[in-house]
């Protein structure tokens, strides 16, 4: 791994879901030794918490209570390549991972008191060491000085097909026109959004990965990476 003492760097990756950013995110983390902040999972594991305090993520009206905000005792294991998440001592890394709690983290995470209750514990894993972070505002908002930024995105369609054979490999079910629906709202929802919305920041790297395997995906950002940041022998 990187040595830690040195100066921290951030590599952010955003994207629409299914695009593969986290793949790309979690190979290029483990070949430069970067910890690698899977954000998406934060919000998920913030879904999980708020709905078994009973907060609907359909209801939209008047703030969410600060209670079931901040009584969220949650810590991350980040390593390279990985990350595991503890909700009030509880192992939840493979369980937030169901389509339905990515649904509901997504109309959560339109809600600015969402995303300034996860705004810190983002912007302290830079702090104690190198990231490669990704999310959908990760250049833009959380890590605007991020050294190298990358935009990736795919067609809805390969990106939809490409989530079914995630939940397939995961031994759940998968609808394509379901998926594709979902995966349309999630971004509408996502892109629209009044706080953060997903946008590529102006000096970030625009990749489309429709065409690409993640082998080819990581070429293209090591390349970048080399280029720019030089901290690759
Ligand atoms: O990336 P993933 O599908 O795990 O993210 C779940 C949801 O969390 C996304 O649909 C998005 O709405 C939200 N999210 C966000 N900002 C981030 C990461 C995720 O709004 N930085």
């Amino acid at each position: 791994m990187r040595d830690c003492t040195q100066e921290h760097i951030v590599i952010a990756i955003d994207g629409p879901a299914g695009a593969g950013k986290s793949t790309a995110a979690r190979i290029l983390a483990k070949k430069l030794g970067f910890l690698l902040l899977d954000t998406g999972a934060l919000y998920r594991v913030m879904a999980m918490h708020l709905m078994r305090n009973g907060v609907d993520p359909e209801q939209s009206q008047g703030p969410i209570p600060a209670e079931a905000l901040h009584g969220i005792n949650f810590s991350i294991e980040p390593d390279v390549a990985s990350m595991r998440l503890f909700l009030n001592g509880e192992e939840v890394t493979h369980l937030i991972r169901d389509e339905q709690i990515g649904i509901a983290a997504s109309k959560f995470s339109t809600r600015p008191e969402v995303r300034k209750a996860l705004l810190e514990t983002q912007r302290s894993a830079a702090e104690k060491c190198s990231l490669v972070a990704e999310g959908r505002d990760m250049g833009t908002v959380v890590f605007p000085h991020a050294k190298i930024k990358f935009f990736v995105t795919a067609d809805v369609e390969e990106r939809s097909h490409r989530r079914c054979l995630e939940l397939l490999g995961r031994g759940q079910e998968a609808n394509f026109h379901q998926v594709l629906e979902d995966m349309r709202a999630r971004d509408l929802r996502d892109r629209t959004r009044r706080e953060a919305p997903l946008v590529q920041a102006e000096d970030a790297i625009f990749i489309n990965t429709t065409n690409l395997n993640p082998e080819q995906v990581l070429e293209l950002m090591v390349s970048r990476v080399k280029e720019l940041g030089c901290f690759l022998e």
